[in-house]
């Protein structure tokens, strides 16, 4: 894939960058293990001032980068300007926060003195430079969910982003910079995924995260595990989203078309299978129907735009191919399924119904505004149907009864159960899956504790 910007909107190609070569990656690498032996020994105050500088200069800087992510990858505009909002908030929620939450732990007293210690303590010290192998969604947030965290425990980052988000790649980079860090704190390296492997197996680099597809996830692990290294995982999610009887049913299925169409459909954490009761599905289905055939689809940069194009060409073929796979197999299309003529790559809001376990739409995540609907006798079949899938990134449940909330939470295959409501991310709770989703955890105490180094200090 070249390294480009390319306007979803019209498919014209603004912008292309060459790849750095092996001497320029040689460099940024030396650099990255120079920088980290100092920056590893600064106070948190310090980088906590930085990033906080980082939070200011992103919250000007807001409109602008706003505009440049609705360019490169699609999402309407607005939800561009909350993106980046969102960053410079987790950016201070990380500059207060990090120094608590790697205190120096002490282990109880009675179990010092039975290990023949006079004392000892866990201390959390920075690893060094960490490959994050990022993706377009959200071209700011998924890289800033990784950075705050790991520059405030003292490590220093490499970003190998999706090759077609190459302009928000340099704008972090730069922000980093411009914030005061040091040049060697924060690089992005302009290279495909072919270039992954050999940085990844240099010894300079100590760890990995990547978030993406699960192929890329794949290759990235492997390559990790041979070199034993650390990695973080976050890769797809084909989340459910249950209503039961109890539930305030219109506003189930209100939430229900944002939680499927946020970020053009294009969210790992997106809901994208409706599994509703019986008793309420018709009413579900009515409502959710009229909500997605009423969003206004069109230019991402128009401010009252809700759903804009697909990233990619690819995207949309592959998501096309879903639907069409689920029609000819028998599913009812209840609204959308069919792209519109002209330019762009836009798909229209599309719900699915009558769809069977053998259909691909069941077991492929669709990466777009595209909703599967299932009917479930009770309880158990929904939850059946809710693990009936590979992925196990976050969950979503609509019910009044407690009884039911905590089946739920005992038997959902998931990184999340999100109770009457949608799932979304927040600095303060670790967000991460099971399954073919992924492992480790990114934000809260759990992501920064990822990349340290837990170090035992015993006194005898
Ligand atoms: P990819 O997983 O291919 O891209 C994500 C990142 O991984 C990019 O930086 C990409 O680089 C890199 N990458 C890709 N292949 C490799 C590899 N073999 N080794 C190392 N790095 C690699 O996502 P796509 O953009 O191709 O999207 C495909 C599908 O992935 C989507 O339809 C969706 O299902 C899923 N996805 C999930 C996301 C999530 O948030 N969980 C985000 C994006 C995609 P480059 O761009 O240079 O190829």
């Amino acid at each position: 894939m070249p390294i480009a910007t390319v306007n979803p909107a019209n498919g014209e190609t603004l912008r292309t960058y060459e790849a750095m070569d092996a001497e320029e990656i040689e460099r940024r690498l030396q650099l990255a293990e120079a920088t980290f032996r100092t920056y590893r020994t600064s106070s948190f105050a310090d980088r906590a001032r930085l990033l906080n500088r980082a939070a200011e200069l992103l919250d000007d800087a807001q409109q602008d980068i706003a505009k440049v992510m609705t360019t490169e990858m699609g999402k309407p505009v607005k939800q561009a300007r909350a993106e980046a909002a969102k960053c410079a908030k987790a950016m201070r929620w990380y500059a207060e926060h990090a120094e608590s939450l790697l205190a120096d732990e002490e282990p109880a007293a009675y179990d010092v003195k039975d290990s023949g210690a006079s004392r000892a303590l866990v201390r959390y010290r920075p690893l060094g430079p960490v490959l994050a192998v990022m993706p377009w969604n959200f071209p700011l947030w998924q890289v800033v969910r990784f950075a705050a965290p790991a520059l405030m425990a003292g490590n220093v980052g490499l970003l190998k982003h999706a090759s077609n988000v190459p302009q928000t790649a340099l704008f972090l980079e730069d922000l980093f910079h411009q914030a005061g860090f040091t040049q060697g704190c924060f690089q992005t390296l302009l290279v495909g995924s072919g270039a992954v492997d050999e940085i990844l197996r240099d010894d300079r680099v100590k760890a990995a995260t990547l978030t993406g597809s699960e192929p890329a996830g794949r290759a990235v692990a492997a390559t990790a595990g041979d070199m034993v290294k650390k990695t973080v995982l976050e890769l797809g999610g084909s989340d459910p989203y249950i209503v039961m009887p109890s539930a305030d049913v219109d506003r189930a299925a209100e939430i229900a078309v944002t939680a499927r169409v946020q970020n053009n459909g294009q969210s790992c954490i997106a809901a994208k299978r409706f599994i509703v009761h019986t008793d309420v599905y018709d009413r579900f289905a009515e409502r959710f129907v009229e909500g997605m055939k009423a969003l206004k689809v069109g230019d991402p940069q128009e401010e009252d735009t809700e759903v804009g194009p697909l990233a990619s060409e690819q995207g949309r073929t592959d998501l096309e191919e879903l639907v069409d796979d689920a029609r000819r197999s028998g599913a009812s299309v209840l609204c959308g399924g069919q792209r519109p003529d002209g330019p762009g790559w836009y798909y229209p809001p599309t719900v699915v119904a009558d769809v069977n376990r053998e259909m691909r739409i069941h077991r492929e995540e669709t990466f777009g505004p595209v909703a599967t609907l299932y009917r479930a006798a009770d309880l158990d079949e929904a939850v059946l149907i809710a693990n009936d899938s590979a992925f196990g990134l976050s969950s979503n449940v609509w019910t009044r009864d407690e009884a039911e909330v905590d089946r739920f939470v005992r038997d959902l295959e998931a990184g999340g159960v999100y109770v009457n409501g949608m799932t979304a991310s927040h600095p303060a709770f670790p967000f991460g899956g099971v399954k073919r989703s992924g492992y480790g955890r990114e934000l809260s105490g759990h992501g920064i504790r990822e990349f340290c180094n837990i170090t035992t200090v015993w006194h005898g």
